[in-house]
């Protein structure tokens, strides 16, 4: 049963994702009782309940992939498989008593600024509600992207998105296409290759693979990590400050990024030995252009008996197959879309709507997404966004990102608490500074000069995604809210000092 949510609540929070429950526990901690977090799913965990496919795990190390206030002391691997990362988050939620401020079937359809109250109004499949403060947490990796292919709404066999898979769909003995080669169709096609008659891999731009360093972690090594006080702080620590060292390679000193490139390669001349095949999975692009891939069993699954790489372009989904541009049609039962998110596009944009009912999407379509900090708008009074723009790491765990920007909005919540201010918004020419300097700090790395195209780029070839820099400087950034930064709105006269 879902529950009514209140009629007014002092901060609503969207999604029940690790930045809805991180946040969720931080505000408890100072004092905010008074929020709820809603999100559309069954229960929390976000993109971690929602990617149920074969395979799924984290590809960044167990140690970095907990609250740093809340570490994980049961990871089993190295590298986490989904169940026991949404096992964690499920844990959390319920050890910090914080389960009550959570509605879950409750999708949020409308969010609308009121100058007259200094109030969101927001309307949701579960009732109307209004207030105070309106923080997006739902991920800019949370709406599946569908390619449009001539002909898809012909295929009258299953068609899925990896995002959402169809668990009902029995693989033994059946002909499947899976189209991608990103980051989940590299963890699905190993695991589900051999319960298969057949699978076609549809590869529109080779990826750069990384052997996976995983490993089981022992007896004693598990018993050690809970049992001596700080040798998992020092243990996820050094991780840490290691993944920090690879930013050069990404900016500024990209020649850094030769070794690890020529480790790819071999990479490729041990995982397949037919020629045709090498040549075929070579990227077209330096390594760290887009998110690279890390995968020991990716190259030898696409050697496989019963599974072809196709590289030709897909020109026509038919009836029952696919075909390519090379005059071939091959027969599928089903086919997997591995074909990634609305990223750059934000389609929770299109709900909002700011000061004078200007529409965040519309706001930036002309700016391109952009934010203060990529945590807040100018036009859109208390309104946060965690993981917003330019706000995505390529080299490190995003939980950095969004424990500095929790941090960041307490303390603004704790401003405004403080001050009995009705809104806070910030100055444009900030805003504007702001993102001009990252402009300029991205123009020069591999992201936008690698010679790829990738969901870092928006359709204006705008990088909107990445933040350029390493954690620890973004968390430096975020340590201390700037007031002084914003225009500021009192209850008692409304008017902006
Ligand atoms: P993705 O990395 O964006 O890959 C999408 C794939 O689909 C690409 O190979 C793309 O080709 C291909 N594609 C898209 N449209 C196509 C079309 N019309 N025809 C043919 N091919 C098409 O998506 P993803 O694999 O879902 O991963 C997205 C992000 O989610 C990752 O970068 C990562 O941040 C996150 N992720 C993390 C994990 C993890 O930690 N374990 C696992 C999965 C995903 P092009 O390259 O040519 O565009």
């Amino acid at each position: 049963m879902t529950n009514q949510l209140p009629a007014y609540s002092k901060v609503f929070i969207l999604g029940a994702g690790i930045a809805g429950i991180g946040l969720a526990i931080k505000l408890k901690e100072a004092g905010h009782d008074d929020y709820v977090v809603a999100d559309r799913g069954h229960t929390v965990g976000g993109t971690w309940r929602d990617n149920t496919y074969p395979g799924a795990s984290c590809d960044v190390p167990s140690q970095l992939y907990s609250f740093s206030f809340a570490p994980n002391k049961q990871w089993s691997r190295s590298f986490s498989p989904q169940p026991e990362i949404q096992s964690y988050l499920e844990s959390v939620t319920n050890e910090a008593g914080v389960r009550d401020h959570f509605y879950f079937n409750t999708e949020v359809t409308k969010m609308r600024w009121d100058e007259d109250t200094h109030k969101w109004l927001i309307t949701t499949s579960n009732g109307e509600t209004t207030s105070s403060a309106l923080i997006l947490a739902s991920g800019s990796l949370s709406a599946p992207k569908l390619p449009e292919i001539e002909g898809i709404n012909d295929f009258a066999g299953e068609i899925w998105h990896s995002a959402e898979w169809n668990h009902d769909f029995d693989l033994a003995g059946k002909r499947l296409a899976v189209i991608g080669t990103g980051a989940s169709a590299i963890q699905i096609v190993p695991e589900i290759a051999d319960q298969l008659d057949h699978l076609d891999v549809y590869q529109r731009t080779a990826p750069w693979v990384i052997p996976r360093h995983d490993r089981e972690y022992g007896k004693a090594e598990r018993a050690a990590l809970k049992m001596i006080p700080g040798l998992g702080k020092l243990y996820r620590s050094s991780i840490r400050f290691g993944r920090e060292t690879y930013v050069p390679a990404f900016t500024f000193a990209k020649q850094l990024g030769k070794p690890l490139q020529a480790m790819a390669e071999r990479h490729i001349a041990k995982g397949l030995t037919k020629p045709e095949l090498r040549k075929a999975v070579q990227p077209p692009f330096q390594i760290g252009c887009k998110r690279i891939l890390v995968s020991n069993d990716w190259y030898p699954a696409l050697s496989r008996q019963n599974v072809d790489l196709v590289t030709s372009p897909i020109t026509r989904i038919t009836k029952d197959a696919i075909q390519t541009a090379d005059g071939s049609t091959r027969q599928v039962d089903a086919i997997v879309m591995c074909t990634g998110f609305h990223a750059t596009d934000h389609p929770v944009a299109d709900l909002i709507f700011g000061r004078k009912g200007l529409q965040l999407a519309e706001h930036w379509r002309w700016h391109g997404a952009s934010a203060y900090k990529g945590t807040t708008v100018p036009g859109f009074p208390n309104l946060f966004q965690i993981t917003g723009p330019n706000t995505v790491l390529g080299h490190t765990s995003m939980i950095e990102i969004i424990e500095a920007q929790i941090g960041y909005i307490t303390a603004a919540l704790d401003y405004m608490s403080a001050l009995d201010l009705t809104s806070i918004e910030p100055k444009e020419n900030l805003t504007l500074a702001y993102n001009h300097e990252l402009r300029l700090d991205l123009g020069k790395t591999i992201w936008n000069t690698g010679g790829c195209a990738s969901w870092y780029l928006d359709d204006a070839g705008r990088n909107t995604t990445i933040w350029p820099k390493t954690a620890i400087a973004y968390a430096k950034q975020m340590a201390k809210f700037d007031a002084a930064a914003y225009n500021l709105t009192d209850r008692n006269d409304l008017t902006t000092h």
